[in-house]
């Protein structure tokens, strides 16, 4: 049974994400019709696609590149997403540290570079995202989240982050909510933005770079030029690639893909990634006494440190988005747009929003959007690069939600692998490994549903982790949104 309040601050809440819903959303760009050659084909309008082709061209403004994408520009989890653009390439300092020690040196400073990178191309274009450097707040709401923090802010200052542990009191003086008991408060790394608007804005820059952007475009199939359907990726590929979309086709040279969670062209991607649904509420905008009421400091972006973690932020018009907690794998891995829909999960956050917050829940504060997105997950949580076809094609994938800011990098590799240049950046560990493969269906979503009921049990055990969690902990296993 619903809270009646909780039932109230839903009912009206249009189910599609806040960012994409804009009287200004640019108009659909006609799909491929006939026979088109390339001299790079990328598939998937997210960032990964959207990034690679604008740095392709800024590379070799000769470069003749086309994006084909299924639907329209950023309409996936590129423009779902809760607008955090992390400098952290690999899913935080800790994970980097314990995947990746002798890179991580190189991989901060990649990270941070290419924070501020996304902030000057965002200056460069006139990308009107309301790119903010806020920093980030990670706040512990029970006390087994306490532990550790000293450790993890030494670890970050030894490479150069400005962080500060915060007592409760410290806390609630950056956001002022009860149930805070401290925290750490990182002065950088972290930019919020409204990722709709970047992603249409990466579109323009794209198209006036003379890149060819194809909406309602799916790529059925890609096979060596000249070849029948059925030639492996293996197969060699001097003539280049071949897709075929429902009404064309392209020949390319070369071919990028950035596809996310969504049905891999490469059939080895999926052995790595599983599509997790992330669910989101946006309030109403706030009046100025109810935003008072809360006194966010910097309007820092923040979330909580508990296995099921909530993210929240301000958007620009004073509403507070909040999403996270229930991390969904769908038995089978099969993705449809009314999983994006999952009253249940909306309820939950909703609850869980008033009792972060209950000085909004007396205002009859109420949510305008309700939505969820797919998200790459990887065992490792951050993302990981291949190539196919002799070289010919790359690949990336498995952010694992923090692929805003590391969609740009990653675009970077994809670069490097099909320029097949030895760089700094494809010799890193990261680049050149892969994550431990899931197992096959149907024990993939039994493995998957043990682990998602194994952290919740542990968040409400003190943050004790069950003899299933400490094996994943011993193999360098998870699941993460
Ligand atoms: C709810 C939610 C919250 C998140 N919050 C954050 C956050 O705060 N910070 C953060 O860093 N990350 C976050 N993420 C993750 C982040 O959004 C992603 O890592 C990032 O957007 C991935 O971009 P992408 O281009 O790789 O994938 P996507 O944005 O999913 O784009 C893939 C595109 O490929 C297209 N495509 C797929 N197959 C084909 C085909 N065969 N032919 C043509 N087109 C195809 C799809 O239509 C889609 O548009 C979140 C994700 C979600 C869902």
């Amino acid at each position: 049974m619903i809270n009646p309040q909780v039932a109230r601050s839903l009912a009206d809440a249009a189910p599609r994400s806040f960012w994409l819903d804009a009287p200004d959303a640019p108009a659909p760009l006609p799909a491929l019709a006939g026979h088109v050659t390339a001299d790079l084909a990328i598939v998937g309008g997210g960032f990964t696609g959207l990034w690679t082709a604008l740095l392709a061209r800024e590379r070799d403004p000769s470069l003749d590149v086309v994006l084909l994408e299924a639907r329209t520009v950023g309409w996936a989890a590129s423009g779902r997403n809760g607008g955090f653009c992390s400098a952290s390439l690999t899913h935080g300092l800790g994970n980097g540290l314990q995947r990746f020690p002798a890179d991580m040196p190189q991989l901060e400073r990649f990270g941070a570079d290419n924070l501020r990178e996304i902030g000057e191309t965002v200056e460069r274009y006139g990308i009107d995202c309301d790119f903010s450097p806020t920093g980030e707040l990670a706040l512990a709401t029970a006390p087994w989240q306490l532990d550790g923090l000293a450790e993890e802010a030494a670890a970050a200052r030894a490479f150069g982050h400005d962080v500060e542990v915060l007592d409760a009191a410290g806390a609630r003086r950056e956001l002022d909510s009860p149930l805070l008991l401290g925290g750490l408060r990182y002065a950088g790394g972290n930019a919020l933005v409204d990722p709709g608007r970047l992603a249409w804005g990466l579109r323009r820059a794209c198209l006036a770079a003379g890149v060819r952007i194809y909406e309602g475009t799916p790529v059925r199939s890609l096979v060596p030029a000249g070849a029948g359907a059925g030639a492996g990726a293996g197969a060699g590929a001097g003539a280049g690639l071949s897709l075929a979309t429902p009404y064309g086709s392209v020949r390319a040279g070369r071919v990028a893909l950035g596809t996310g969670a969504f049905r891999p062209l490469l059939r080895r991607i999926g052995n790595y990634v599983i599509p997790v649904w992330d669910y989101v509420l946006v309030t109403e905008p706030l009046t100025a006494a109810q935003l008072a009421s809360l006194g966010w400091q910097d309007r820092r972006g923040a979330s909580d440190l508990g296995n099921q973690f909530h993210y929240f932020r301000l958007t620009r018009d004073d509403r507070i988005l909040w999403g996270g907690y229930d991390a969904v794998y769908y038995n089978g891995g099969r993705i449809h747009e009314e999983q994006g829909q999952r009253p249940r999960t909306f309820a939950k956050l909703a609850s869980h929003f008033f009792d972060t917050f209950p000085q909004l829940a007396d205002g009859g504060v109420s949510f305008s959007h309700a939505w969820g997105g797919v998200i790459d997950t990887c065992s490792r949580f951050c993302p990981f690069f291949g190539t196919g076809y002799g070289g010919r094609l790359a690949y990336a994938a498995g952010y694992t939600g923090l692929g805003v800011g590391a969609t740009r990098f990653a675009a970077q590799v994809l670069l490097d692998l099909l320029e097949k240049s030895d760089s700094e950046r494809t010799r890193l560990t990261l680049v050149r490994s892969k994550p431990i493969p899931f197992p096959p269906e149907p024990l993939r979503s039994a493995v998957v549903q043990l682990t998602r009921s194994s952290l919740a049990r542990a968040d409400r055990n003190e943050g004790r982790r069950d003899a299933w969690l400490r094996l994943l902990d011993r193999l360098g296993l998870g699941f993460d949104s």
